[in-house]
């Protein structure tokens, strides 16, 4: 069964193995069972569904929250060649019924619905004329009051479950791991006796990092700019933030687009578009954006703020490198922040021991910031893992490269004039008094008669106060809560008054780039967004950046080499093939340049079809319950077409139940041949059988038996 699901794999997706733990789920699915999957985002869920949903006999309902998510998934799949639709609140009621037809009619293997059509008894008596095998619930953390993103819709699914004909089996997909979401998507979703796997929350291609006591704002723009023709997001918490960054890249030229709620949905519709296009290539946000972005080539996710907690950080952060290629993720930590998180937690009408348990989780992501030891390791054992290795060697702790710069003489005298100012102000006025201003407000109190007044006039205001956060940052120095917060000493801040302790700052080395050359990467990239301009698909839809980074590394000149590329199908050869092999080519001859090929790992198949090839088409209807005869009289082709599409189908790996078409007799007295005959060739076959023994007839015999014969 799971070799058919692998040849779907290779033939259609263009991978050659499966990630850890989908085999385990596709396998559940297809033997039947309930099936509750947590993965993280990125981890490659929706493979575990659309798979099963190719090889069991009916449709597969998938339910998805978001309109944009179902379109870029089924426009994922029709570029593949795979026979799939969705039903959302932008099509209207003829156009659904249609849909439900050609699904009724085997045009479709997946259907993709938004949670609240279910709310519509109309359709959901619609629903009963189709023979739904699976219901796939995509994001079923939705379910539940206690996940982040609660949708009552959701509600809805269990009831359907009820409503159908024949119950389909139920899997059920999140990334939120907690024990509360786990029981509720159980319970709500009424599934029964599941399978559960939670499966490796590592993802090996993200570097995490924490930048604690730098300036954010530079930080920033100089992050930017060397990253600039790279696609990223920034996450900043408040509408406020987002507007302002937005405000400062765009002055400086970037080009940069921004999310937020506060937004038209026009806007947000438009910048959510150009990013996936690429053409921004960096979206300023606030959590509002990126549930249901698929975007694979997000080469950094950088949050200008503290998140409210880890699950929402992972979540986030995991938006980068969905395309397993080496991305980043930088947390730009500044102790204010905690305040504008616990403001908002305040500000929910939430009970008491929820709140309590929500400034539990803003604790853990505070000890996150300030952890010394691996990233990963803290990361992982949040989410529950075990046996996680100390050191993972890609993350800011495990490859600190930073210098220790000696700041004792700065820390004792910022630390002398806040004990003068008698622990009573915020940073911008203790900097001044140290820089030595003359304004009013300094003035006022006369903090000019100060003994520190002007001792640190060498600096400029900006660098004292970035040294007072990274004094904070290192809990020297900690602000008050309140609508007013002050800065006031922890002890360690005396032992170094008291010259008893030293004061180190942590500045990093500036990276060495290693020159790469990207002229054909780029090259190929070029093209395929001319080919999304001119098809109307996303650009890594038609293929992922690891793609194209293959393309360049190996430089493919024909068919054979490209299919061997990851990411690289049949469909998509067929469709795209010819224009990229051109380029490479013509870069190749120009460059005299002469690539070695990837060894040949993955079957190929011929298919001169694109869109939905004709065969899968046959598949689906004969899936139906169609005869043979129907179908050909249907689709105006003749019946041995037909019979080949079969043949080819469990070539390919599609399940077809052989025993359909062939009698017991029949099979013994072709198994009889083929032992003495051997199965290498047909005629001699066909010879040795009585007359009306056709050759689609031995040929199902051979598909049957093939891993015997
Ligand atoms: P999720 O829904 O869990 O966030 P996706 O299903 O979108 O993740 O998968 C993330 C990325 O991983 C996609 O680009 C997908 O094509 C890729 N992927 C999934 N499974 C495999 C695999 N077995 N081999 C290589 N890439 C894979």
């Amino acid at each position: 069964m799971l070799e058919n699901a692998l040849k779907i794999l290779q033939n259609y997706y263009g991978y050659q193995t499966f990630r850890a733990g989908q085999e385990k789920i596709i396998r559940s699915i297809l033997e039947g069972s309930d099936t509750f999957t947590i993965m993280p985002t990125g981890g490659g869920k929706s493979i575990c569904y659309q798979i099963p949903a190719l090889l069991l006999k009916g449709v597969t309902l998938v339910i998805s929250p978001l309109i944009s998510l179902m379109k870029d998934q089924v426009d994922s799949l029709n570029n593949m060649g795979l026979p799939a639709t969705y039903i959302n609140s932008s099509l209207d009621y003829q156009e659904v019924k249609l849909r439900l037809r050609k699904a009724k009619n085997g045009e479709f293997k997946l259907i993709y619905v938004a949670p609240e059509r279910l709310e519509s008894g109309r359709f959901c008596e619609l629903l009963k004329f189709l023979d739904i095998s699976l219901l796939a619930v995509d994001e079923a953390h939705c379910v539940s009051q206690w996940g982040h993103d609660f949708r009552p819709s959701y509600r809805s699914i269990s009831s359907l479950i009820k409503k159908l004909p024949a119950r389909p089996i139920v899997a059920a997909f999140t990334a939120t791991a907690t024990a509360e979401v786990k029981e509720d998507v159980i319970k709500l979703l009424s599934l029964r006796n599941p399978n559960v796997y939670i499966s490796g929350f590592n993802r090996e291609n993200l570097f995490f990092s924490v930048v604690r006591g730098e300036n954010k704002n530079d930080f920033m723009m100089n992050y930017v700019q060397e990253n600039k023709d790279r696609s990223g997001i920034i996450y900043a918490a408040t509408r406020k933030e987002v507007d302002r960054l937005y405000k400062i890249l765009q002055e400086k030229g970037y080009s940069a687009g921004r999310y937020h709620a506060g937004l038209s949905d026009e806007e947000r519709k438009k910048s959510q578009e150009a990013f996936i296009y690429d053409d921004l290539n960096i979206m300023v946000a606030t959590n509002a954006f990126g549930m249901g972005i698929d975007k694979s080539n997000v080469r950094y996710v950088v949050h200008y703020n503290l998140p409210k907690n880890m699950e929402a950080y992972y979540q986030e952060a995991g938006r980068a490198g969905r395309d397993g290629e080496p991305s980043e993720c930088i947390l730009l930590f500044e102790p204010k922040d905690i305040m504008i998180q616990k403001f908002l937690i305040e500000q929910t009408s939430l009970s008491p021991e929820r709140k309590i348990n929500e400034y539990k989780k803003l604790q853990a992501m505070v000890d996150y910031c300030h952890t010394q030891s691996c990233l990963r390791k803290f990361i992982l054992e949040y989410f529950g893992e075990d046996d996680v290795p100390d050191e993972c060697n890609n993350c800011s702790s495990c490859n600190d490269d930073s210098e220790l710069v000696d700041i004792t003489i700065e820390a004792q005298k910022i630390f002398s004039c806040i004990v003068r100012m008698k622990e009573g102000y915020g940073s911008s006025l203790i900097a001044q008094v140290l820089k030595g201003s003359k304004s009013k407000k300094v003035t006022e109190q006369g903090f000019q008669m100060l003994s520190t007044y002007g001792i640190m006039d060498e600096y400029t205001l900006k660098e004292i106060k970035d040294i007072i956060n990274v004094l904070i940052a290192d809990n020297y120095l900690y602000l008050t809560e309140g609508q007013y917060p002050v800065i006031k000493l922890r002890k360690k801040a005396v032992h170094v008054l008291k010259n008893k302790e030293k004061v180190f700052q942590r500045v990093r080395k500036k990276k060495e780039k290693i020159p790469q050359d990207d002229t054909l990467f780029e090259m190929l990239k070029r093209l395929r967004k001319d080919i999304s301009d001119r098809e109307g698909v996303p650009p890594y839809i038609i293929f992922h950046d690891s793609t194209l980074r293959e393309m360049s590394e190996y430089c493919p000149t024909d068919k054979e080499a490209l299919l061997k590329l990851k990411g690289v199908g049949e469909a998509k050869l067929n469709r795209y093939g010819d224009a990229f092999i051109d380029l490479i080519k013509k870069y190749v001859e120009e460059k005299g340049i002469n690539r070695v090929k990837k060894p040949a790992m993955k079957v190929s198949n011929k298919s001169k079809d694109d869109k939905i090839p004709s065969h899968v088409i046959t598949y689906n209807m004969y899936h139906q319950g169609k005869s043979l005869q129907e179908i050909a009289e249907e689709r105006e082709i003749k019946i041995s077409t037909v019979q080949d599409h079969l043949i080819r189908c469990s070539n390919e790996g599609l399940f077809v139940n052989f025993d359909d078409f062939i009698t017991k007799e029949q099979e013994s007295l072709i198994l009889d041949a083929i032992e003495k005959i051997g199965a290498q060739k047909l005629k001699p076959i066909k010879e040795a059988l009585p007359e009306e023994v056709d050759y689609f007839t031995i040929k199902a015999v051979l598909c049957k038996h093939k891993s015997e014969t």
